[in-house]
């Protein structure tokens, strides 16, 4: 079966502020789609509204994923939903395993400890990280690492990773590359990666390159155009 997340007209305010502004998208199963922006044009607001984060207000428009209203269910419900949400910067949870977390978000209780070990392989982290609290006491990378590794396990249908490549080392960077890669034909994942940088590009293909500016996004195209943001930067596209 195929997976869309569709975004429509989405605006979000923060405080009396609104932040997106109008901002739509369609992502499906097995795509890879990019968005890429200048700082404070609203890429981790998405995130944020997606996620159901308190303070980000959703005003108007809507966020399906296989038609089901994602922005009136709880976010517990949203990733049984199948959809996966990692932040700029994950959260410690003092008191929680991964294995915990992972089962309350619907992984086989059976199965979770093995597929943890399996996952954390892919991405270079050691097993011990199945002993330890979630994203307590690790690095800014191995947090990065470590929420791909819920993402093998859970296998959602569509994930947005906000800035997974930020802090990560070429060699993480590369293996989390591959690991999406292999998931959208494994699972036929769809993933929005929001970045600044091309190089994680390198092992991950983009099917579409979306620019946002402002909240809202004013271009789409094919990989082609990260080429032109690498030679332009963004003010050609920047909203008037
Ligand atoms: P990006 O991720 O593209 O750099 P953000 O979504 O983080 O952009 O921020 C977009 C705009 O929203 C910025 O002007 C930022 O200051 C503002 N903003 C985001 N979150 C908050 C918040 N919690 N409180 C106040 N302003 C915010
Ligand atoms: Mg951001």
């Amino acid at each position: 079966m195929s997976h869309h997340l569709v975004i429509t007209d989405l605006h979000v305010s923060v405080g009396d502020k609104e932040i997106l502004k109008g901002l739509s998208l369609t992502v499906s199963s097995g795509e890879v789609h990019v968005v890429m922006g200048p700082n404070g044009s609203g890429k981790s607001t998405l995130a944020h509204a997606l996620t159901g984060r308190p303070g980000y207000h959703v005003t108007s428009g809507s966020a399906t994923l296989d038609g089901v209203e994602l922005l009136h269910i709880a976010p517990w419900e949203r990733v049984r939903a199948g959809l996966f949400l990692a932040l700029q910067q994950p959260m410690e949870v003092p008191g929680v395993r991964p294995s915990d977390m992972l089962i309350a978000a619907g992984a086989d209780p059976q199965r979770v400890a093995n597929d943890i070990r399996r996952e954390a392989q892919a991405v270079g982290l050691p097993d011990s990280i199945l002993e330890r609290f979630v994203n307590v006491d690790l690095s800014g990378g191995e947090r990065k690492r470590a929420e791909i590794v819920q993402l093998g396990v859970l296998r959602p249908h569509v994930a947005i990773l906000d800035e997974i490549d930020s802090g990560l080392d070429v060699d993480a960077l590369g293996m989390v590359a591959r690991r999406l890669q292999e998931a959208t034909t494994e699972w036929d994942l769809g993933v929005l990666a929001i970045t600044h940088f091309r190089r994680l590009l390198q092992e991950l293909t983009p099917d579409v390159i979306h620019v946002m500016s402002d909240g809202r996004i004013v271009t789409s195209g094919g990989p082609e155009l990260v080429e032109v943001l690498e030679r332009d930067g963004y003010e050609p596209f920047r909203q008037k």
